[in-house]
């Protein structure tokens, strides 16, 4: 594997990138090249495999789709017959939010030439995609499940597939997509040009490089954790209940119009986001149990400014771009210390200035260890003096629930509040864990699918 590096930052204009997907970027906005950008454009235009350690929030998504668009720009035609559009670019990604994210900055990049392109996922109906689909786009921008399902059906046909883009491959090993990636593969031609992003290069990673790439070139840039110095990340204790109402004393505090809260749990978001809505707070939860309609009407109204809060889990989050979001709120402390590192980049992008503030109970000390090493830097706890309206504010709309029972010492009085009813939902580790043993114990042999679909990322 080659490296490259750039010693000095070029314009978008010395790529040499066809004249339609140029201006399409100027009226974008982008003036400067990011360093992925700067690295991967040449590379890609040139036909050759990359293997880029990138995450989201580094422009790695206009790093791979530029060059694509403009390698594609020979096949472009005004034609209507689906027969001059097939597949050409096949770009996979491993959650809902991302494809539609991916696919939003493909349609923008390629707005001024008659290249088409097409988004599917699922958790939505699958009849206005297979339309779309049979009407021929050269760029598809897919999650793997829904993208088998298509191909069951015969919606697509992925014969004439010349590039293939990874995306967040670490992530699509993480929830068990490994065996239909295999599948999808299998539908491609051998001779192709594949791309592999990823956060970080584990061994795995490695492996799936070795086994989809040809002779890739490795093109790596500062990890996020390297390079944001423009978040100021501060760490309170805060223990049970308390944590709540921190989240409450600080976005009041600093009037933030714009915060997402991370929680380990779906339902400990659910709850959170009912607390703060309870409190007079603009607050939604947005995780794998919600439809997709429901995450991307959230979604939309957290970007329109309509929502003070966000509540999310990380796979949720993960790969969501919004812009300016001036706090992130560590409410449970993540269990993988490099998700910390994702969750913060959700603020402090673009040279914005953005605040990331974790909650930290005794509990959770040891995981504020691993990410103080892994992020090395060393950052002791504060005390978060609480208003006393803070830690008990019922709202005027709150019907006799918790905590109203709680500001009169019923501590152990049954709530009101269904969401106490739900049966426990453990916590993504453990239930992965949980599910590799049944896997296991079953002989079944597509063990992490199941994990796939639970967290949101799979068929539905
Ligand atoms: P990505 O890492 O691809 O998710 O991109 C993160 C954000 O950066 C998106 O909002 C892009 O629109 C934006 N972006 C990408 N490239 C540039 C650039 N060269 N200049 C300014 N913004 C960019």
């Amino acid at each position: 594997m080659k490296d490259t590096t750039v010693d000095s930052v070029p314009s978008f204009s010395s790529f040499g990138l066809h004249p339609d997907l140029l201006s399409s970027i100027l009226a974008t906005g982008y003036t400067t090249p990011t360093p992925i950008q700067a690295k991967a454009l040449p590379v890609v235009m040139q036909g050759r495999d990359v293997m880029g350690a990138a995450q989201t929030g580094t422009g790695k998504t206009a790093a791979f789709s530029l060059p694509i668009l403009h390698r594609l720009m020979p096949f472009a035609t005004t034609s209507a017959s689906p027969a001059r559009h097939p597949v050409r670019a096949l770009i996979l990604t491993p959650t809902r939010e991302l494809a539609d994210q991916v696919g939003e900055s493909v349609k923008l990049y390629c707005k001024n030439t008659p290249l088409r392109s097409a988004i599917v996922f699922g958790g939505v109906d699958i009849r206005a995609q297979r339309d779309e689909l049979r009407r021929g786009c050269e760029i598809l921008i897919a999650t793997p499940g829904r993208l088998l399902d298509h191909i069951e059906q015969k919606n697509v046909s992925l014969s004439q597939v010349g590039i293939l883009v990874l995306d967040e491959a670490d992530r699509m090993l993480d929830m068990g997509f490994l065996p239909d990636l295999d599948r999808i593969v299998r539908q491609l031609p051998k001779q192709r040009q594949s791309l592999l992003f990823s956060a970080t290069f584990s061994p795995e990673i490695r492996k799936l490089g070795n086994a989809f790439l040809n002779d890739p070139v490795s093109i790596e840039v500062a990890a996020r954790n390297a390079t944001a110095d423009t978040v100021a990340q501060s760490a309170y204790a805060a223990e049970g209940d308390d944590k709540r109402a921190a989240v409450e004393h600080i976005v009041r505090s600093k009037k933030l119009s714009q915060v997402i809260v991370f929680t380990n749990t779906k339902v400990g978001a659910s709850r959170l986001a009912r607390h703060l809505e309870r409190n007079g707070l603009k607050a939604e939860s947005i995780h794998g149990d919600k439809s997709q309609i429901e995450r991307m009407k959230v979604l939309e109204a957290f970007k329109a400014d309509a929502l003070e809060v966000l509540v999310a889990t990380d796979v949720a989050a993960r790969g969501l771009d919004v812009a300016g979001v001036p706090c992130v709120i560590n409410y449970d402390l993540p269990f993988n210390a490099e998700d910390y590192v994702h969750r913060i980049g959700r603020t402090g992008r673009a040279g914005a200035k953005g605040e990331a503030i974790a909650l930290v109970s005794a509990e959770e000390s040891h995981l504020w260890d691993d990410i103080q090493k892994l992020i090395g830097s060393k950052m002791s706890l504060q005390k978060l003096d609480l208003p006393s309206t803070a830690q008990v504010q019922p709202s005027a709309r709150a019907p006799r629930g918790r905590e109203n029972h709680r500001e009169r010492g019923h501590r152990t009085h049954k709530p009101q509040d269904e969401i106490f009813y739900k049966p426990y939902q453990p916590n993504t580790v453990a239930v992965a864990a949980k599910n590799k043993t049944t896997a296991t114990q079953n002989g079944n042999g597509n063990k992490k699918r199941s994990v796939g679909v639970l967290l949101g990322g799979g068929r539905y």
